[in-house]
């Protein structure tokens, strides 16, 4: 998969690993867990235990070959913030306390950072 037209570039993802995330569309839909991880090159994000998808591992060395459970990168588009206050998907704002930017639920106007 490789296109050297393709610069790698930054999106700007409104979650960050650790955040508590509801998926808004797809086969999980609904559901709440945390950002495992993001990856800001392709816009997507690993949510744990969520989008799980069965690969099949090819013996190597001393390990048997056999299917494995991982989760597999989802759009960041399908996942919004969940507030825990408002206890679902919430839309945020930005505010400054302490010199530090923080996200706050912009419904009920709870700290998420
Ligand atoms: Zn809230």
């Amino acid at each position: 998969m490789r296109n050297s037209k393709k610069t790698v570039e930054k999106h700007n993802i409104h979650v960050k690993s650790g955040d508590k995330v509801v998926v808004i569309s797809g086969k999980d839909k609904g559901k709440v867990s945390s950002v495992k991880k993001v990856i800001t090159s392709e816009n997507k994000v690993v949510v744990e235990g969520l989008n799980i998808v069965t690969k099949a591992q090819r013996a190597q060395g001393g390990n048997q070959g056999g299917l494995i459970k991982m989760e597999a990168a989802m759009d960041s588009s399908k996942v919004m913030l969940y507030c825990p206050a408002c206890e679902k998907a919430t839309r945020i704002k930005y505010d400054v306390v302490d010199n530090k930017k923080v996200r706050i639920c912009k419904k009920c106007g709870e700290k998420l950072d």
